[in-house]
């Protein structure tokens, strides 16, 4: 009898361990690819593209290098 509280107050623990692991890690990579798809639109044109992908130049944002280099 002793034996098997054991065995659930050890499984319990697993069990909780990850389950409080694992919002902390989603909740991380969440933030993370929220602050990458980011939508700004170009100076230049006003195309909305992702920080990600977009051209930086002087504090400014560009949908593509002819952007950049056109305005
Ligand atoms: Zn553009």
């Amino acid at each position: 009898m002793l034996k098997w509280l054991l065995v659930i107050v050890v499984v319990a623990g697993i069990y909780y361990f990850f389950i409080k692991k694992k919002p902390l890690k989603t909740s991380t990579k969440s933030t993370m690819e929220e602050h990458s798809s980011e939508m700004v639109a170009c100076v230049t044109c006003g195309t909305y593209c992702s920080v990600g992908d977009a051209f930086i130049k002087e504090r400014r944002y560009y949908c593509s290098k002819e952007c950049m280099e056109a305005s």
